[in-house]
């Protein structure tokens, strides 16, 4: 567990969500009062504006679900940071499986993006993970310390720093691994971190993402050393998204 840290749980919506969605972050930002976790929600961009009107003076925060790895300029169709934090974001999610995957994005494109983030005051949730391929062949271990080597910000605040281990083979399928392989692939993210950033490394929260659902979010909210969850498909209903959250433990 991070040094001095509440737990925390991030809804990431994908590419899922329409106007008449805000009405389920109208639920959850209603009922976040009361939770011992720190709550956010990713939704898609073109949200974030209105989702910041509804959770003003809530402790229900918001990320957005990828930022561009450039400051500003002639980069049609992107988002900066600087404009996430505009629409009143204090997170984003980089380097999520899906991303690269499906955009090609590597562990430099992550660290740039990273250290941008970080300039303009957000705070970089990077997802990293191993693929069903990976796990039997052993190597999950090594995938997590290279994606972390390459990947994590040269410089960084690290009370505002979060890693996600999201093994893609649990993502969206209904698997979760074991909780020693969550234990020992965390124990493996905060070697990584010290080596990175000296005691410092610390104090970064480590959290667990894939298939996460009310009926084993208490097991995995329980493990030693996680420090949250990341949360896709049971995160679109604030019904299923809030019962998870106060499965957190601190
Ligand atoms: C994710 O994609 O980040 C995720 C955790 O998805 P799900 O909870 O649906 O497995």
């Amino acid at each position: 567990m991070a040094i001095d840290s509440r737990q925390l749980v991030i809804g990431n919506w994908k590419m899922n969500g329409i106007a008449a969605d805000l009405a389920e972050i109208e639920k959850i930002a209603r009922n976040v009062g009361e939770l011992r976790a720190d709550i956010v929600i990713c939704p898609p961009a073109t949200l974030l504006h209105a989702a910041a009107n509804i959770t003003v003076g809530t402790r229900l925060s918001l990320g957005a679900q990828d930022c561009s790895s450039e400051q500003s300029g002639a980069y049609t169709g992107d988002i900066s940071a600087r404009m996430i934090v505009d629409c009143g974001a204090r997170f984003v999610i980089l380097g999520h499986s899906e991303r690269r995957q499906y955009r090609g994005e590597s562990d430099l494109i992550v660290k740039r993006k990273a250290e941008i983030a970080l300039s303009v005051g957000l705070t970089p949730v990077i997802c990293v993970g191993e693929t069903e391929a990976e796990r039997i062949g052993n190597e999950t271990i090594a995938v997590l310390e290279k994606q972390l080597r390459d990947g994590l910000p040269s410089k960084s605040e690290h009370d505002h720093l979060v890693i996600a281990y999201e093994p893609l083979w649990a993502i969206g399928t209904g698997r979760i691994p074991d909780g020693n392989e969550i234990l020992s692939a965390h124990r493996a993210i905060r070697g990584s971190l010290t080596d990175a950033y000296g005691s410092g490394g610390t104090e970064v929260s480590i959290v667990y993402g894939g298939s996460v659902k009310p009926e084993n979010s208490a097991e995995i909210l329980g493990l030693e050393n996680v420090d949250g969850a990341l949360v896709g498909g049971a995160s679109l209903r604030a019904e299923t998204f809030l019962k998870i959250c106060a499965a957190s433990r601190t």
